[in-house]
């Protein structure tokens, strides 16, 4: 492999978009500037990280500005990619029993869900083909991207679930009745990292579904943490005298490295004192 070039940000990562490892793309690591610039938990702010983040390296699929063309389950590897490098590899979460009332914690491991869900997708008798796929009656369409996402954004949900599937149905009409069947297929070619999941309670035994959309968690997880940003850029501000521009052109890891460095030897300071 290549030796990847090293971006502002940090490190660059190389992350495989398909079972075939022939769509692949690069991204760099979080810096204060991309947390600062996310302002919600949709497709479009999703969209906007990828496209900080995507840097050009060998065999890339997708570059800067083109996150909007990737399919969502391409997409959903990226935002996966992003978190594990962002945060490690697992998923944790706290969930109200709805039998006993009991809270418990949960985790679960992000590449198994991954591999689980994105790596082998099943679709009997559905033929694929550079990106489009064919139905045993003719009819051909496309994954749903991001840009696709984004147009229909606006309309009424039921409506907005209607342009969708025909704005992927490139060859044959689609009626109405026929819409269940192309979602199906959709689903099947293009699973996302958006599904029920299944949690026991620990103190009952009772099992309930669990709802994960790996891009709400992720641009969840990073929107909770502008408070603890803050704090960081304080202390780093007031104990090396860099800009606030300086401080969040670092990469999220070092920041966050050099703050903790500061915390500890403040703590050391308060405890030496007389
Ligand atoms: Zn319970």
């Amino acid at each position: 492999m290549a030796s990847p070039r090293r971006a502002a940000g940090g490190a660059v990562q190389c992350v495989v978009l398909g079972g075939s490892g022939l769509r692949r793309a690069w991204l760099r690591e979080l810096c204060g500037l991309d947390e600062e610039s996310l302002e919600g938990g949709g497709t479009p702010e999703a969209l906007r990280l990828l496209d900080r983040l995507l840097v050009d390296g060998p065999g890339a699929s997708v570059r800067p500005g083109e996150s909007g063309t990737l399919p969502v389950s391409e997409r959903d590897r990226l935002l996966a990619a992003v978190y594990r490098a962002t945060f490690g590899p697992r998923i944790e979460g706290t969930l109200r029993c709805a039998a006993c009332a009991a809270s418990f914690d949960l985790d679960f491991d992000l590449d198994t869900l991954v591999a689980q869900t994105l790596d082998a997708p099943e679709a009997p008798g559905i033929e694929a083909c550079e990106g489009l796929y064919s139905l045993p009656d003719g009819r051909r369409f496309r994954l749903p991207t991001g840009d696709d996402e984004c147009a229909v954004l606006t309309l009424p949900p039921e409506e907005a679930a209607h342009a969708l599937l025909r704005r992927c149905c490139v060859e044959g009409e689609l009626a109405a009745d026929d819409e269940p069947a192309l979602l199906e297929a959709l689903q099947q070619v293009g699973p996302m990292l958006n599904l029920e999941l299944t949690a026991s309670c620990p103190e009952c035994g009772h099992s309930q579904a669990l709802h994960f959309d790996m891009q709400a968690y992720l641009l969840g997880a990073l929107a909770r943490e502008a408070e603890s940003r803050v704090y960081e850029v304080h202390r780093l501000a007031l104990a090396y005298g860099w800009s606030l521009g300086e401080i969040l052109s670092l990469s999220r890891r070092r920041r966050q490295a050099y703050a903790a460095l500061v915390a500890g030897d403040a703590s050391l300071g308060a405890r030496g004192r007389p």
